[in-house]
């Protein structure tokens, strides 16, 4: 092999989305010689081409087309706007060119050089990076950082290559609003899907393979997500399995083990996800991923090799950008440093983009109550809010659930327009330490009016006048 297409780094990192950016950006920063391989043509990851940033900008278009079309001022002018779901996808186009380019920015000026192509391992200290054409670069390095993300699974009996069934890639480049969809997967990806596609006035079934919806929330939570999907006219099915796929040029029909049938323009598969591990020369290092193509790892992110790490979707739950990012910073100082002796926060918040939006951090009341905690709750119901009425969106609710006798906050549960912001005044004192985390904060805190952070103070108040 030419020596210029060879290299010897500190650390080399697979992938540029969240994971293996927050790793790469931390190690440069601390003078270490890191090198990224990606196989996309352009770096950001799924994170940026297939899931966080499409989905979430497509999403807000479709958000804004149903609020002025909602809009009794425009309505009484006679607007009523109509745009395909090509036209809103664009929407998204350019925020994707416009966080590869700030993305870009930061990987130049911190000095990482981005090798193109298919990494594989030769072995345990050796990758070689394979482009298009053929030319190989070969990467040395005493560590190693996994940050290759998922794809969505497909069984084997399910033809994706059929111009009307989609997973949540494809779903991107739809040409035509259909009609009629059914999801298959009411995991966070089918259920925010759904929302978008009802927001258009789509008819929309969404097959849950579970007896809820999204069982990691809390209860409440959970039915007040199934009655505002149901009272938008979603048609919502629970414990259901699929038996096969029919597509047809008319439609496709999805028969399940119940011996329902469901026809509709189009299926969109959301059910489970697949670890990035195949082809990635494995094999050759003794490195066997789980049946799921994810990686095992330990808390430091250390595979069965300790120099090599893997981080984000890879490594399965909870497969979020967010968390990805920190976990692949945490490794990148695990590297640096030997330990870490501020271990990574346990506690994750989810945000979730259906409507109406759902945020949440910390227990929930199944688990309080599963383990004995003597707990109290305080709500907030959004339409009470004056910043809520101000501006229309009077759906939703904050739920507070502290300790009875401590007052320490511990789960927040939340749904409504911001959810995913809201929840994070909440984590932020959860997070504190000893008395520092307490209800009372919230009750002796002056929040600017109107606004939703005061859904805190009449939650708080709201729970502290339950105690006795
Ligand atoms: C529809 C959808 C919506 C989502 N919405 C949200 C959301 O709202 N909020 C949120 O936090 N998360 C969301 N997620 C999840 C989020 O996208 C992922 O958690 C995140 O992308 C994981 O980051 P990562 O760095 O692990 O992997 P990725 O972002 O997937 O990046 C992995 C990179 O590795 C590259 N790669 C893979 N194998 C190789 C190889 N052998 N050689 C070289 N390069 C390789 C890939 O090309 C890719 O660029 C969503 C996901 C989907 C599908």
């Amino acid at each position: 092999m030419d020596s210029k297409n060879e290299g010897e780094y500190e650390v080399v990192v697979i992938g540029t989305g969240p994971g293996g950016e927050g790793a790469a950006m931390h190690l440069a920063k601390h003078g270490r010689r890191v090198a990224v391989v990606e196989r996309f043509r352009q770096i950001g990851g799924g994170s940026t081409h297939w899931g966080t940033i499409p989905s979430k900008s497509l999403r807000n278009a479709i958000f804004q087309l149903a609020e002025a079309n909602k809009n009794p001022i425009f309505r009484a002018c006679g607007a009523n706007f109509q745009l395909s779901f090509k036209q809103l996808r664009k929407a998204a186009s350019s925020v994707i060119d416009r966080q590869v380019e700030i993305h870009k920015t930061y990987f130049e000026r911190n000095g990482i050089p981005i090798i193109t192509g298919q990494a594989r391992f030769v072995d345990a200290n050796t990758i070689e990076a394979e482009q298009e054409d053929g030319a190989r670069h070969r990467l040395h390095a005493k560590s190693f950082i996994i940050a290759s993300g998922a794809r969505p699974y497909h069984p084997a009996d399910v033809d994706f290559t059929h111009p009307r069934i989609f997973d949540s890639d494809k779903i991107l480049s739809l040409e035509q609003t259909p009609l009629s969809v059914t999801i298959y997967g009411a995991g966070v990806v089918g259920c925010e899907y759904t929302s978008m596609f009802r927001n258009l006035n789509v008819k929309v079934n969404l097959i849950n393979t579970r007896s809820k919806l999204l069982e990691f929330l809390d209860d409440e939570i959970i039915d007040a997500l199934s009655y505002h999907m149901r009272d938008q006219g979603v048609l919502l099915r629970h414990n259901e399995e699929y038996a096969s796929v029919d597509a047809r040029s008319d439609g496709v029909i999805l028969n399940l083990k119940s011996g329902k049938q469901i026809k509709t323009d189009v299926l969109l598969w959301a059910n489970g996800r697949t670890g990035n591990t195949d082809d990635m020369g494995l094999e050759k290092i003794g490195l066997v991923p789980d049946k799921r193509g994810q990686l095992k790892v330990n808390d430091d992110f250390q595979t069965s090799l300790p120099h090599i790490y893997a981080v984000g979707d890879v490594i399965g739950f909870p497969a979020l950008a967010s968390a990805a990012f920190v976990q692949g910073r945490y490794a990148a100082r695990h590297i640096i440093e030997g330990f870490v002796k501020d271990p990574l926060a346990r506690v994750i918040p989810t945000g979730i983009y259906t409507s109406p939006e759902i945020s949440s951090v910390g227990k929930t009341e199944q688990e309080l109550t599963a383990e004995k905690t003597p707990y109290e709750i305080g709500h907030a119901a959004f339409k009470n809010l004056a910043r809520a009425q101000i501006t229309g969106q009077t759906v939703g609710m904050l739920k507070l659930l502290f300790h009875r006798e401590t007052l320490e906050i511990l789960g927040v549960h939340c749904f409504g327009a911001n959810a995913s912001e809201i929840v994070h005044i909440g984590q932020a004192i959860m997070a504190q330490t000893g008395k520092a985390n307490s209800l009372l904060y919230f009750i002796n805190t002056t929040f600017n009016y109107p606004t939703m952070a005061e859904a805190y103070r009449v939650a708080a108040l709201n729970g502290y006048n339950r105690l006795f």
